[in-house]
């Protein structure tokens, strides 16, 4: 069911090499992502409606979802999605106002100050995957920073469904809640794409932000500079590191929660505990059977990315995970806050035996977009921030620029750009002290 490496001993010198990682070959995708971003570019509209019908299956009409499927969506929503998608926002919206970045002037000297401002894009594209299973709950991750941040024009697309050709009614219910009007159908590297160039239909936007699958993450690799983009967040990983104290019931179950995500997620469990890596297995074996995605979940956890990994020591296993870089990392262990404080590289962690990855899927407050395949020990998850771009205003006086002339034409000098000193003495004509 799943694989063992057996790192007990000495660790290898680049744990990377022995880790397991989902064979997400995205430069691979890009073969068959590049020729679909370019049909969009040269035949916008036409190529989408396309795409589309070949990927989908559905016949657009037109791409742009109708305000009164928005509001028929909200309308015919079970009340007690309803409820708990409004609290999922709510407690977003506490966690991520706390992001907002304030102006900072700093008075370099009398008379000379910079100050950073934070200026959102101003126009976005969010995707929300609706491939194997749809995602409200991405639809809510993506807009709460986006709109917190400021961004005046938010526009959202994800996949039609083949009964419907809209996107699924609950994607389209928590646009409504969250005031997003601006819904397309379409899914994949042609709804980026349509994004990153604009079609007849839908204006160009500045960034494109949202989880999916690896034709999405080809897409945004080929189209960022284009437009911004955030991480690469592929498919779902979870590690688990767990002692002897942690219980293999919670445990499996966290494991399996991830894996039914898709059969290309990776679920790892880090531990110094032979008898617990025995008992997470045996409930493995358990839980599978009566989950409802069970192929799906047995694919995922027998793939190369799954593996439960033994180790000598939890120091031993914060190497480990920390080398891993896991876009959700559970500790469960005793002291389990101390150990997690010392974890370097992770999308989110999630400390102590009753925060779940789950809970962080919908309703911790935290976000769920997060980097995947390792690039969590250089990008962060999706924040206010991912929104925002810091600009530095530079504003001297006069006496303040004639106080640091001098090093600045002594600089240019030294770069042989004496062009940039005489810019600074163009001020001053023969006042400056050379
Ligand atoms: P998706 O919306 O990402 O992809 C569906 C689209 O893929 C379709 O609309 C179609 O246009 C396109 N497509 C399908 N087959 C294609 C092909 N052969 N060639 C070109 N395009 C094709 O939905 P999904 O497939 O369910 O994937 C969702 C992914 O998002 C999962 O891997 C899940 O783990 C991941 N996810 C990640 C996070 C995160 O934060 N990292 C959060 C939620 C979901």
């Amino acid at each position: 069911m799943i694989s063992r490496i057996d790192l007990r001993g000495s660790l290898p010198g680049d744990l990377r090499d022995v880790l397991p990682r989902a064979d997400f070959d995205v430069e691979a995708a890009l073969e068959k992502v590049r020729p679909i971003c370019e049909d969009v570019h040269h035949r916008g509209a036409a190529a989408v409606r396309e795409l589309t019908a070949r990927f989908d299956g559905v016949d657009l009409e037109t791409a742009r979802v109708p305000a009164a499927a928005l509001a028929a969506a909200l309308g015919g929503l079970d009340p007690a999605v309803r409820a708990a998608l409004e609290e999922s926002i709510r407690r977003a919206r506490l966690v991520h106002a706390d992001q907002r970045r304030t102006d900072v002037t700093t008075r370099v000297v009398p008379g000379g100050t910079v100050t950073e401002r934070w200026i959102p894009v101003e126009r976005v594209g969010l995707y929300a995957p609706g491939g194997l299973a749809v995602y409200p709950s991405s639809v809510v991750m993506n807009v709460v920073p986006a709109q917190i941040a400021g961004v005046g024009s938010i526009a959202l697309a994800s996949p039609p469904q083949r009964d419907t050709g809209a996107p699924h009614p609950a994607i389209l219910a928590a646009c409504a809640l969250l005031g997003v009007d601006e819904v397309y159908a379409v899914g994949g590297a042609q709804a980026l794409a349509m994004f990153a160039y604009g079609t007849e239909d839908c204006a160009p936007v500045t960034m494109v932000t949202g989880p999916g699958n690896i034709y999405v993450a080809a897409a945004k690799r080929h189209l960022r500079g284009r437009v911004g983009i955030d991480s690469e967040a592929g498919p779902t990983e979870i590690a688990v590191l767990a002692d002897a104290t942690a219980d293999p019931v919670h445990v499996a179950a966290d494991l399996i929660s991830q894996a039914e995500h898709d059969t290309l997620a990776g679920s790892v469990l880090v531990t110094d505990s032979l008898a617990l890596a025995d008992a997470v297995e045996e409930q493995l074996r358990e839980q599978v059977a009566r989950t409802k995605h069970a192929e799906r979940v047995a694919a995922a956890l027998g793939g190369r990315q799954s593996a439960i990994v033994l180790v000598s020591s939890i120091d031993d296993g914060l190497k480990v995970v920390n080398a891993y870089a896991a876009e959700h990392l559970e500790i469960q262990t005793a002291d389990a806050a101390a150990v997690a404080a010392r974890v370097v590289n992770a999308g989110a962690v999630f400390v102590g035996p009753h925060s779940p990855v789950s809970l962080g899927d919908y309703l911790a407050g935290s976000n769920h977009v997060l980097p995947t395949g390792g690039c969590a020990c250089h990008s962060s998850g999706l924040s206010v921030q991912s929104f925002l771009r810091g600009v530095h205003v530079v504003e001297y006086s006069r006496e303040a620029l004639a106080e640091a002339a001098a090093h600045v034409c002594v600089l240019a000098d030294a770069e042989d750009l004496p062009a940039h000193g005489a810019a600074v003495r163009a001020r001053f004509d023969w006042e400056i002290p050379s």
